[in-house]
């Protein structure tokens, strides 16, 4: 019978103590984590250069997994997405996405979102709660022991699932530390990306631990008025604040800000819209990825045409902006930017009130 902690969701500090308090030796600790990390393991058994009666006191203490897998869809363009399950029984979605040499985990950092965007399906469904950094680690243990099956290995990992990072900035940065250790997972930074709303106050704390993460902000809009419509927390934290936070935030040498921007039909593509954004960004380093909107029932948005599409990003690269054009993929199994949500079924699809939000 598996304990109940889950171990994952320990500190160094509190694993070392717990180790300590047993009279374990120090070199322990290492010994620990690099089965939790740099293995793939189904159970505190396989731990195999560690004493027996060690390992069933670890399987006694701790839950070795705080997620399992219960469901997992591919899309035709190889896009697949993970379902698992908290040991609370919540719902926690990954999305899988290969692209050339490249395989890319989009990771969920809470279940819903607090942010409430219009555009968006789990802002719209409503917050659950955070999700701890064990959970966000286990959607990267899973799915790399998934991969590794087939011979093949994670690349990148992305905090662009559900929910917003900042939101749940400890668990977030604890499991992005973990993800880029050594002794972790041993990604390289630049293979960890994490995307925000434009929490100011968060991306101030960020800047100051000199992290070495990439940085990608949903600026969506270029006025005020457009951007407090689509996400309300703009209301709270303004463009204005946001670009000024952007700009404080160490970037490293050769490095750039991505900057991601839903296009919704009518609504922020005009030429007017690709002369604020130039403004908004001049001097700084940064690459726009325009998304077309990915409608879901009862959104209030279209889809923008591919022409119009195209011309925002002419419109962009004239005024001297390198602007791509973000497919999402996934797109029939909701597995796209913006479609994932913590209910089950849509007929289950709550749309949230946002009247007195922010
Ligand atoms: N909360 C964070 C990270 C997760 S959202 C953030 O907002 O940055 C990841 C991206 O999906 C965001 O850039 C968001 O603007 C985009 N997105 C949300 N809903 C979308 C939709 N319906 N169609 C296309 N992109 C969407
Ligand atoms: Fe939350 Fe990001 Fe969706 Fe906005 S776009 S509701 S911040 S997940």
């Amino acid at each position: 019978m598996n304990g109940t902690r889950t171990i994952k969701d320990m500190s160094r500090g509190e694993l070392a103590q717990w180790l300590q308090e047993r009279g374990e030796p120090s070199y322990r600790l290492d010994q620990l984590e690099g089965w939790l990390y740099r293995q793939d393991l189904g159970s505190f058994l396989d731990m195999t250069n560690l004493p027996r009666a060690f390992r069933e006191i670890l399987s006694r203490e701790f839950c070795l997994f705080s997620l399992e897998e219960v469901a997992r869809e591919e899309a035709r363009d190889g896009t697949t997405k993970f379902l698992f399950s908290a040991l609370d029984g919540e719902r926690v979605e990954s999305v899988l996405i290969p692209d050339r040499d490249r395989l890319t985990l989009c990771v969920s950092t809470q279940v819903g979102c607090r942010m409430g965007c219009r555009f968006c399906l789990t802002g719209c469904t409503g917050f659950k709660r955070d999700l701890t950094r064990g959970e966000i680690l286990d959607q990267v243990l899973l799915v790399r022991a998934a991969v590794r099956k087939q011979g093949r290995e994670l690349t990148n990992v992305v905090f662009m699932g559900m929910g917003e990072p900042l939101d749940n900035y400890d668990e977030s940065l604890a499991a992005f530390r973990i993800l880029v250790s050594d002794k972790g997972l041993g990604f390289s930074h630049r293979k960890v990306t994490l995307s925000t709303v434009g929490l100011v106050p968060q991306m101030g704390r960020l800047a100051d631990e000199n992290l070495d993460l990439t940085l990608a902000l949903s600026l969506n809009a270029t006025d005020e008025e457009t951007r407090s419509f689509l996400m309300p927390i703009n209301r709270r934290y303004p463009l204005a604040q946001v670009m000024a936070a952007l700009r404080g935030y160490p970037l490293p040498p050769r490095k750039r800000f991505t900057l991601e921007y839903v296009v919704l039909k009518g609504v922020n593509h005009s030429s007017l819209d690709a002369r604020r954004l130039a403004r908004l960004v001049k001097g700084l380093r940064v690459k726009v990825n325009l998304i077309p909107f990915n409608p879901f029932p009862g959104a209030e948005f279209e889809r923008p045409s591919e022409r119009e599409v195209l011309e925002f990003q002419a419109h962009l690269r004239q005024r001297g902006l390198s602007a791509f054009i973000r497919q999402s993929r996934g797109l029939e199994i909701s597995a796209a930017c913006g479609l994932l949500r913590w209910k089950k079924g849509p007929d289950s699809w709550a749309l949230i009130d946002r009247s007195g939000r922010f």
